[in-house]
């Protein structure tokens, strides 16, 4: 049995092999923690925006969506706390040189006692079978109960350590741990300091007086600062969304775990105004829609869980991330945040510039309260990808892998296969491809036999293969083989695309 490690090798070696993600510049050996989407993965990536931004803008009435400049006025990032407060405790290891997040290191201690405690749990429960408590087991087990006292105390240690931003704390409490560097074993660490995550770069030619701009670390400055227009131009009445769907830059530490962190990604986010005081209501609204948006992908709901923030950011009243279930354990997919009047009020002050609503119905004007939802985009397609991924072996003893991804987010939604590259099959099936392709994402494929052309789809996600053969010609019947039960059906050609169309509906 493969274990999750071994696992995740091959769906990343899966997503390259079939089109989906490449290492960026490959041919120059790579540029760290940069990807490229290939053929498969850029439909997929956009199957995703779309369905996000439908389920957000086109669904609710009261948000609209912009597309604002990665670039923007330096201030902005001043006035968002960016250049002071957006930023990573690093530590050196001096003997292997690497470079690690302080903060990591603690987290990474505290997930390996935690394997220890599951252990523990899962020997108790098949040590005393049915009658097993695991609530009481891991409130009474000594040894659970000392595991369990040792994460607390760390963590708590690490979160005081923060929020006073105590660096030489945050040292100690690594040297406290006896964490040791995993790639020389050594506990030979330099001091803590803080590493601004932003890039920066030079705006306007160099004889001119020069200004440093920064590439966005996030897409929600470009809403705050355009807030006033939306509203204005779109007569948006409170409470009123905006979303954007964007790329954002951030010079991770460690960047690791293919595109789950990444120096350049993508983030679909959405800020929600509302009147001030109603905000928590709003948080806890969002975030059950958030969920269900998650659930409706049918991943399983198993594989999310809410995990609500101990150290608040400096502009949250609230906050909760949704985390998925990684091959590499449960990690944070989308953020929900309560971000007060922060952002607003900030701008106002840095820009001199008025950011108020006049609301109506209380005949008064306030700097609205936003809650803001923001979720990865790689990270959504690595959370699809992952759990798509299936290795099955079949009846009759061959194996297959398939991508059970959903299918209205999968890249390529019917295969045209004539089943005999003569006969007139090709001609036949190229009448059905061209009768779906404007409204379908198609592959017509003749080259191998069937079976090989089916796993091939199968590999890539395809919900449909339509096979042409002799029949065919003669009653204008197809067969249609689904993906994940491998079902074949004898249908007429006419009924093709509604199958289709109804299988990729949405259901939110
Ligand atoms: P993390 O704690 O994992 O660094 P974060 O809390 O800094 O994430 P946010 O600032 O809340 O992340 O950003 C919102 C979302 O953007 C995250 O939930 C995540 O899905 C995505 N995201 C953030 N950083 C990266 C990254 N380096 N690569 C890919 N996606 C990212």
């Amino acid at each position: 049995m493969a274990n999750n490690e071994d696992i995740f090798k091959k769906i990343i070696s899966h997503a390259k092999e079939y089109g989906f993600v490449f290492p960026s510049s490959e041919i120059y050996d790579g540029l760290s923690a940069v990807y490229d989407y290939g053929q498969y993965g850029v439909e997929l990536k956009n199957n995703i925006k779309n369905y996000w931004w439908r389920a957000m803008v086109q669904y609710h009435e009261n948000i609209v969506g912009i597309d604002s400049a990665i670039f923007m006025h330096p201030t902005i990032w001043k006035a968002s706390g960016h250049v002071d407060a957006f930023s990573d405790p690093m530590i050196d290891n001096k003997d292997s040189k690497k470079r690690y997040r302080a903060d990591v290191l603690v987290e990474d201690y505290a997930a390996k006692i935690e394997d220890k405690i599951n252990k523990e749990v899962e020997k108790a429960a098949k040590r005393f079978g049915e009658s097993f408590d695991e609530a009481q087991f891991r409130a009474t087990n000594q040894r659970v109960v000392e595991y369990q006292a040792k994460i607390t105390d760390a963590l708590a240690r690490l979160n005081k350590n923060l929020t006073d931003n105590d660096l030489a704390a945050v040292k100690q409490l690594i040297e406290d741990l006896e964490i040791v560097c995993p790639v020389s074993g050594t506990k030979n660490w330099t001091e803590v300091r803080q590493f601004n995550l932003m890039f920066n770069t030079q705006m306007g030619s160099l004889s001119e007086d020069t200004n440093t701009i920064y590439l966005r670390p996030e897409t929600a400055q470009g809403i705050f600062v355009n807030f006033l227009n939306v509203q204005k131009t779109g007569r948006m009445k409170i409470p009123f969304g905006i979303a954007q769907i964007g790329k954002a830059f951030r010079n991770e530490i460690v960047a690791r775990q293919f595109i789950f962190r990444m120096r350049e990604f993508e983030q679909m986010e959405m800020q929600f105004f509302v009147r001030p005081g109603t905000e928590l209501d709003w948080f806890e609204k969002w975030k059950a829609e958030r969920l269900a948006w998650h659930h409706s992908l049918g991943l399983g709901p198993e594989n999310y869980r809410f995990h609500p923030h101990d150290k608040l950011a400096h502009y949250a009243n609230a906050a909760c991330d949704i985390e998925f279930k990684f091959p590499f354990g449960f990690k944070e997919l989308e953020g929900i945040h309560s971000r007060t009047d922060f952002d607003l009020s900030a701008h106002q002050q840095f820009s001199g510039k008025k950011l108020q609503y006049f609301d109506p119905e209380l005949n008064e004007s306030y700097v609205p309260y936003v809650i803001e939802t923001s979720i990865g985009l790689d990270r959504t397609f690595l959370a699809i990808l992952s759990s798509a991924y299936t290795e099955e072996k079949l009846e009759d003893g061959s194996e297959r892998v398939v991508l059970r991804i959903p299918p209205v987010l999968a890249p390529i939604k019917a295969a045209i296969l004539p089943l005999i590259k003569k006969d007139g099959l090709p001609e036949k099936a190229r009448e059905i491809m061209d009768a779906l392709k404007f409204d379908y994402l198609c592959q017509y494929d003749e080259k191998d036999a069937i079976g090989r052309r089916y796993r091939r789809q199968d590999a890539i996600g395809t919900p449909y293969c339509i096979t042409v053969d002799h029949q065919t010609l003669e009653d204008n019947t197809v067969t249609i083989r689904e993906r994940d039960s491998m079902l074949q059906e004898r249908v007429s050609i006419d009924a093709v695309s509604e199958i289709i169309r109804k299988k990729i509906a949405v259901k939110l």
